[in-house]
């Protein structure tokens, strides 16, 4: 059987990174995408358990305290945190997993993780960046502020990571996300397997 891979994405605020996953996840059924905990507010048309399992910040230490996190990290005032025990289920499964954090939450995870690949979503431009963030209704001047800040740090830091994907035009990056995922199962370390099952009745 082939073994579960885990892939960290991440990507500035606005450069649509959501979306891109959520159109590879309906193409890609066999992968597993990691719930975060989170301490943010809801947006408006976000669904608990959909992309975030929203809690309280004492609920979010408390579960910090029980070890429950692989990696976290305080973003814009929040925390945000990957819960370990699924993602540990699906691997032991074989199945593909994919991380969604920050620049941060992708050191973090490189470390604990080295076998993982890692994908930087960028958007085409600056400027762009701030149109869609802006566009998109969903903070404040301030918060769209604070939040472009953060966008210039992730992307000076975008040089750590594996695969950079541009995100002018969706269809292209989803489909060069699949590429992504379908060209490191290509990888020789990860079909090593089928050598033996051919070799099995030779
Ligand atoms: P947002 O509030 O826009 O949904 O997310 C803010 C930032 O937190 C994004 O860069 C997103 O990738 C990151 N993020 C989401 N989940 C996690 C997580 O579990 N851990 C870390 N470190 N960052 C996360």
């Amino acid at each position: 059987m082939s073994k579960g891979n885990i892939y960290i994405i991440s990507g500035p605020s606005g450069s649509g990174k959501d979306t891109i996953l959520k159109e590879v996840l309906k193409v890609k059924k066999d992968v597993f995408f990691s719930i975060s905990h989170i301490t943010r507010a809801m947006r408006t048309g976000e669904v608990e358990g959909e992309k975030y399992h929203f809690i309280s910040r004492e609920e979010f230490e408390q579960q910090l305290a029980n070890n429950m996190f692989l990696e976290y990290n305080e973003y814009s005032g929040n925390y945000y945190g990957t819960p370990k025990a699924p993602i540990e289920q699906h691997l032991a499964a074989g199945d593909d997993v994919l991380i969604e954090c920050d620049v941060n939450g992708a050191e973090a995870l490189r470390k604990l993780l080295p076998g993982a690949l890692s994908v930087f979503i960028m958007p085409p431009s600056f400027e762009v960046l701030k149109k869609r963030l802006v566009g998109r209704g969903t903070e404040t001047a301030e918060q769209v502020e604070k939040r472009m800040k953060e966008a210039l740090n992730e992307i000076r830091r975008a040089d750590e990571y594996d695969y950079i994907v541009v995100n002018d035009d969706l269809s292209l990056a989803v489909e060069d996300f699949i590429t992504v995922l379908k060209s490191n199962k290509l990888l020789l370390k990860n079909q090593k397997y089928l050598i033996d099952e051919v070799l099995k009745n030779a």
